[in-house]
């Protein structure tokens, strides 16, 4: 992939990809968005269920203000412009999972318009992709087709749920940058605290749009891929419907304009229906819900009180630790992820501590499937490690070593040196010794070595270290043998 998106080589030329993606996300909320029932995931089946959720006749709708709040602080945390007038519509079509035979939704009016979303490309390249809306909607509940023989069964604990659904415009180009896109949304509802952006409990869901043209022309014909609930799938997903879409219009076919699955069994994707239009939904507004009308005053109360977002922290970390973007990418993307960086890296080198984080800690908790909140290195005990590396008390060698002993005991790093006596010898004195010991040994190697056989050098410097047992200053013994051999 280059910097500037996927491009597909076709057998008849090279083709580009185009995605726009359609992100259902739950807003975090103790009650429903029109009723009083409780949201909790998890709940016994059905036990979360108001009257108004199964759609009791003579139910009305009472919007709840946390959820509004909710969405306007998504809203402004991904730039975007406020309505201070919305609508919601009956978004109509019968389904068992929906007693209202209509999802209240917002449709021409949506409560958040235009805004944008930073990415950071492989390369570390920003990109802005645009955000055409974000609209509140009921969620709907749940069918199940495994817990009978016969029959299938309901569960509406999610019925009625709210939902954010969060638009992009198609300037995605790449499943990089809609993998990227979707890390850096979930990332800012988390720091909000809008949405808990856990995809395998289904809070989070993408529905991915693809479609493939010749650079440089217009948008083809997309497909949807319905419901990806994790990153990885999403990318397989796009990265094989592009693939599929290229070698039917290479065949000579055309793309039908149809919703399709994600099969994780076997990364493809297949037909599930063909798409419906706006107008199949008789969408009009709600008769039982007033236009919801925000207060200017309460909107500018809620922008004050943002916490600071992911971008502006990661701008921060690179201007006042020297980070690069994409290390400072890594780091910001869970707000406890940074806590937990800059508390280590608090009057240290901002850029070793990050490397330590990001290749040494990070590396063995995904190793074993932890997060940073079950890490056995604390902050404060990963920066005494650098600490010692700093000073010169162990190279950087040493210090793996000692990390992995942190790791299996729980003890400090100065008391695994202590104990294990691994300080680094720094004495030039001792370091000769064991260079004397090795030239006496090699006697043989020695002349090779100064009859031109200049690749050598490399092995002295193997053994001085072997028989330092490791502790060696490394500089010191390159300079030291250097002296001794070329002298
Ligand atoms: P619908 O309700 O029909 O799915 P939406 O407007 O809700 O329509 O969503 C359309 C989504 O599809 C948006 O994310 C948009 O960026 C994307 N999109 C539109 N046209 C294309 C295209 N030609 N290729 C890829 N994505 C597209
Ligand atoms: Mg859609």
């Amino acid at each position: 992939m280059s910097a500037d998106g996927m491009i597909i080589q076709g057998r008849t030329g090279d083709w580009e990809v185009v995605i726009g993606l359609e992100v259902h996300a739950q807003v975090m909320s103790a009650a429903k968005l029109f009723s009083g029932a409780a949201t909790a995931f998890g709940a016994p089946p059905n036990s979360q269920v108001s009257l108004v959720d199964a759609a009791m006749p003579g139910m009305l709708p009472v919007i709840n203000r946390t959820c509004v709040e909710q969405a306007v602080r998504t809203g402004l945390g991904i730039n975007a412009a406020i309505n201070m007038t919305s609508v919601f519509d009956r978004k109509n079509y019968f389904y068992a999972d929906l007693p209202q035979g209509y999802q209240i939704s917002q449709y021409t009016q949506p409560i958040v318009g235009e805004g944008e979303i930073e990415i950071v490309l492989a390369d570390g390249r920003r990109k802005n992709i645009g955000v055409e809306r974000l609209h509140l909607e009921q969620d709907a509940g749940k069918l199940m087709h495994d817990q009978h023989p016969s029959k299938s069964v309901v569960d509406l604990n999610r019925a009625g749920v709210a939902l954010m659904e969060i638009v992009s415009k198609p300037d995605l180009r790449s499943p990089e940058e809609a993998g990227a896109y979707v890390t850096k949304l979930r990332s800012i509802m988390r720091y909000l605290g809008t949405c808990d952006g856990n995809m395998e409990q289904g809070s989070l869901r993408a529905d991915a749009n693809v479609s493939v043209r010749r650079p440089g022309d217009p948008l083809g014909t997309r497909c949807e891929i319905k419901n990806v609930n994790s990153i990885r799938f999403l990318m397989q997903a796009i990265d094989y419907e592009a693939r599929r879409q290229v070698e039917v219009i290479e065949d000579g076919g055309e793309i039908d304009q149809e919703t399709r699955l994600f099969d994780a069994n076997n990364g493809t994707t297949r037909t599930m229906r063909s798409k419906e239009d706006a107008h199949d939904y008789r969408y009009f507004p709600d008769p039982d819900l007033l236009p919801l009308v925000l207060d200017p005053a309460e909107v500018e109360a809620l922008r004050a009180a943002l916490p600071e977002l992911p971008d502006a922290k990661k701008d921060r970390l690179m201007a006042d630790y020297g980070l690069s973007e994409i290390d400072a990418t890594i780091l910001t993307e869970e707000r406890e992820t940074a806590a937990f960086y800059e508390t280590a890296a608090a009057g240290r080198d901002g850029k070793t501590v990050a490397n330590w984080l990001i290749s040494e800690l990070f590396g063995l908790l995904n190793k074993t499937g932890r997060g940073l909140a079950d890490s056995p290195i604390t902050p404060e005990a990963l920066g005494g490690l650098v600490d010692l590396i700093g000073d010169g008390t162990i190279s950087g060698r040493i210090a793996k070593d000692v990390f992995a002993e942190m790791v299996e005991t729980g003890q400090a790093a100065d008391a695994i040196v202590a104990e294990k006596g691994l300080k680094q010898v720094s004495d030039s004195g001792e370091i000769a010794g064991l260079i004397d010991g090795v030239i006496a040994d090699n006697a043989d190697k020695v002349a090779e070595y100064q009859g031109g056989k200049d690749k050598l050098f490399g092995f002295f410097v193997g053994q001085v270290m072997k028989k330092s047992g490791g502790k060696a200053n490394p500089q010191m013994v390159n300079q030291l043998l250097r002296e001794k051999l070329d002298g």
